[in-house]
């Protein structure tokens, strides 16, 4: 809001900074160029008081080369410098008022007769000022015009040598020309605002579409387009970070059929989306992925997790969606909606991002041959027995760690 108070072509405040931010680099290299460019054209100006001013040309001289061009290209050294956006058009703003200073100086020193046609060097300073080469913000090229038509004005009414209509058609001209290139400066900055504007949009939306393009419908979680894009920047990390190890976690609720054949889809949506939500509760950092693997499947991608810490994660997620106690009447195996999963670690030197898959896929095809609501392996939760700190589910069966191991590891419990 304040930047609207400011110029009635400003964006709101967000919007502004994120222009000012994409665009500060570019408007600092056009000015640069522009002030480049524009010192010797300007000096060309010394022609005109030469022919027009002769008896001050020696002052015009020494402000041409003394001041105001050297003043050009500090602006321009500074500004290449990308300082702050206020500041850069602070100084974008000073050089043109540098430029009708010089010439409003000789203007009012000096007697010749031919004084009146060097007004007409103020128009193409009006141009270069609000339409091209330097084209300041309309918020400065407003105030540097006005600024340059009072300056004009007084000296121009000052010049006794001038007669009245020369003075009213000089003060017409410049005017009219002040008019027309500050419509043209609003008109352009506007066009170019608008411009970007259409192009943010187009940048928000295709983020947008992106981000759901990765994320699954119904769960909000990450889906196997994302989980690929993240396996393949894990598995072509750098090297050493290949000796890293990661978990992965591969979850499925039991009999979940049933609970849509007795409860109906809308509740087997819903179970879904609340073991999704509780998955998500299971990420330590933003580097930890959980994802909808398929129907009733998940996975957690835990980088930099041992075996241990991953199988214990498990044991707690195992044990939270038990207690959501979502209804799912089995006789002789539970009335509450229970989940099995299985467990790998590897790190990617050791084994690629499939295999590491199927070894975890192949954990919780020994969970449910086990009897299912259990992690596989068991062996964290028996050693946690042993110390008291887990409860978990525990029943018989093999103690091996599914780090690495072939997926015909887990056939002699089938
Ligand atoms: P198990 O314990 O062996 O895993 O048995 P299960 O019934 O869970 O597994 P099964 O593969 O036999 O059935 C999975 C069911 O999941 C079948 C399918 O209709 C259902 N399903 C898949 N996607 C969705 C979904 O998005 N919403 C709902 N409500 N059901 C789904
Ligand atoms: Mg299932
Ligand atoms: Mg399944």
């Amino acid at each position: 809001m304040a930047a609207r108070k400011r110029s009635s072509t400003a964006f709101p405040s967000e919007i502004e900074k994120q222009f000012e931010a994409d665009t500060h680099i570019k408007r600092c290299k056009r000015l640069t160029t522009g002030l480049l460019v524009s010192a010797p054209l300007y000096n060309l100006f010394l022609l005109a008081d030469w022919l027009l001013v002769p008896d001050v040309v020696h002052l015009a001289v020494w402000l041409h080369l003394a001041i105001v061009t050297p003043w050009m290209l500090a602006a321009a050294l500074i500004i290449s410098r990308r300082p702050r956006p206020f500041i850069r058009e602070c100084l974008a703003a000073s050089v043109p008022l540098a430029i009708i200073l010089q010439i409003d100086v000789g203007f009012a020193f000096t007697s010749s007769p031919a004084a009146a046609h060097y007004q007409y060097v103020v128009i193409p300073t009006l141009l270069y000022t609000n339409v091209s080469l330097h084209r300041l913000q309309f918020v400065f090229a407003r105030a540097v015009t006005a600024l340059v038509l009072a300056l004009h004005l007084s000296v121009v009414l000052r010049a006794d040598y001038l007669s009245a209509p020369v003075a009213v058609t000089i003060i017409v001209q410049i005017g009219i020309c002040a008019y027309i290139t500050l419509v043209a400066n609003y008109t352009m900055e506007r066009d170019l605002r608008r411009a970007y504007l259409f192009s943010l949009r187009d940048r928000l939306r295709h983020a947008e579409a992106d981000a759901a393009s990765r994320r699954d419908a119904l769960t909000g979680l990450a889906n196997r387009f994302e989980l690929d894009e993240e396996l393949r920047r894990i598995w072509s990390a750098s090297a050493d970070l290949m000796e890293v190890p990661i978990s992965v976690v591969m979850v499925d609720i039991d009999h979940f059929k049933r609970l849509n054949d007795q409860y109906g889809h809308s509740t087997g949506d819903l179970c879904l989306k609340r073991v999704a939500a509780l998955l998500t509760t299971a990420l330590r950092c933003k580097e930890d992925v959980a994802v909808r693997y398929g129907g009733e499947e998940f996975m957690l991608l835990l980088p930099g997790v041992e075996i241990m810490e991953a199988v214990r994660t498990a044991e707690r997620v195992r044990r939270s969606i038990e207690s959501l106690a979502i209804p799912n009447h089995n006789p002789g195996f539970s009335s509450v909606v229970t989940a099995s999963f299985g467990v790998a670690t590897s790190a990617p030197l050791s084994l690629s991002s499939a295999e590491l898959i199927a070894a975890a896929d192949q954990a919780l095809y020994a969970a449910k041959r086990n009897g299912r609501n259990q992690v596989w392996p068991p062996f964290v939760q028996r050693m946690s027995e042993h110390s008291g700190v887990l409860t978990g589910s525990s029943r018989s069966g093999s103690s091996a760690a599914s780090t690495g191991s072939p997926p015909n590891k887990f056939s002699s419990l089938d």
